[in-house]
């Protein structure tokens, strides 16, 4: 009976002290349980996103900072007095003439870039000119011409082999056709030679204004504005007119300027759109006339940079014509099979 009693006393005891030793238990492994750690990567992750958040706005800051100052730059270069929004008539003649002047002492040697030693070999030149380089015309001129000498022997060639000839520069066929043509019709309607009238030359196959006043200017030496890409891009670009349409262009700057200056300032202009102002990369920084320039600042402003950007004998590099005049300073353009 004792015994058992005692048995009964202590069992609640042992009961009792399960719950207590559990409660200890718990708190040790409390204290040692890892899991607990997990906040410290957690916080180090939490860290690292602020830290690149911050980093991604600054680096959004020093762009945008960066983006407004070069605004700002281009801004302020186009802040330049030829950019006088109500420029007089009388102002915006002077300022023509003084680029002109420039012009003229840069490219001191303006000239034809197309190689030709008589009218005829010029007027085919320039037909053939459309859509393709001076340069590329002129590498393949030398075997047309050594085959065909005059618009008789042209004008009775076998198309075929005029195609082939002047395949390279493009259209060929379509050339072929406008150059025989023109042939047929020196031979047919004018004895064998080039009109020296604008009426005339325009009305021969494949022969526009711009043709012709090349034709006319330098070969007969009847002053003459030739608009072409260059010229049409750079008057714009120096707000000399707002007009698009080449014979409007040709009226506007014809009016600026005496008669005796037409065909050199076409050379020049067309020079300095070649060498320097070009279509997509203007040299500003390297050019001559950027103080008379309304558009200062629509290419690279960097000396150094703009350097780089320059072309043919700017560039130190070779020229256009395969037989340059001999006052031009740079080398000549090698033949096809070398280029
Ligand atoms: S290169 Fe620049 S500064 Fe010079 S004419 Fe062209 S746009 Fe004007």
């Amino acid at each position: 009976m004792n015994a058992k009693k005692t048995t009964r006393a202590t069992t609640p005891a042992t009961k009792t002290t399960t719950p207590a030793k559990k409660t200890a238990a718990a708190k040790t492994a409390a204290k040692k349980a890892p899991a607990k750690k997990t906040p410290a990567p957690a916080k180090k992750a939490a860290a690292t996103k602020k830290a690149a958040t911050k980093k991604a706005t600054a680096t959004k800051t020093t762009a945008a900072t960066k983006k407004a100052a070069a605004t700002k730059k281009v801004a302020a270069a186009k802040k330049l007095p030829a950019t006088a929004p109500q420029e007089s008539r009388t102002a915006l003649v002077r300022r023509a003439r003084r680029i002109n002047r420039e012009l003229a002492e840069v490219y001191s040697y303006a000239h034809p870039e197309l190689d030709f030693e008589n009218p005829f070999e010029l007027l085919v030149a320039t037909v053939l000119s459309a859509q393709t380089t001076d340069l590329r015309v002129n590498q393949t001129t030398p075997r047309l011409f050594a085959k065909y000498p005059t618009p008789e022997d042209l004008a009775a060639a076998v198309p075929e082999e005029v195609e082939e000839l002047i395949r390279p520069t493009g259209f060929f066929r379509a050339k072929t056709k406008s150059i025989m043509g023109l042939a047929k019709a020196l031979r047919d309607d004018f004895g064998g030679e080039v009109p020296g009238r604008i009426e005339d030359l325009v009305k021969l196959p494949g022969v526009g204004r711009k043709t012709a006043f090349v034709v006319l200017g330098n070969a007969f030496g009847v002053p003459g504005i030739t608009v072409d890409t260059h010229f049409g891009r750079l008057v714009r670009r120096w707000k000399w007119t707002e007009e698009t349409d080449p014979e409007k262009v040709e009226t506007a700057v014809a009016a600026l300027f005496p008669k005796s200056e037409w065909t050199m300032l076409s050379h020049r202009v067309i020079f300095h759109g070649r060498r320097i102002c070009h279509s997509r990369k203007p040299a500003c920084g390297a050019c001559p006339i950027a103080p008379l320039c309304p558009s200062y600042g629509e290419g690279e402003t960097d000396p150094e940079k703009a350097k780089k950007l320059l072309k043919y004998e700017m560039g130190g590099l070779p020229g256009q014509r395969l037989k340059p005049p001999p006052d031009y300073p740079g080398k000549p353009a090698p033949p096809l099979a070398a280029g």
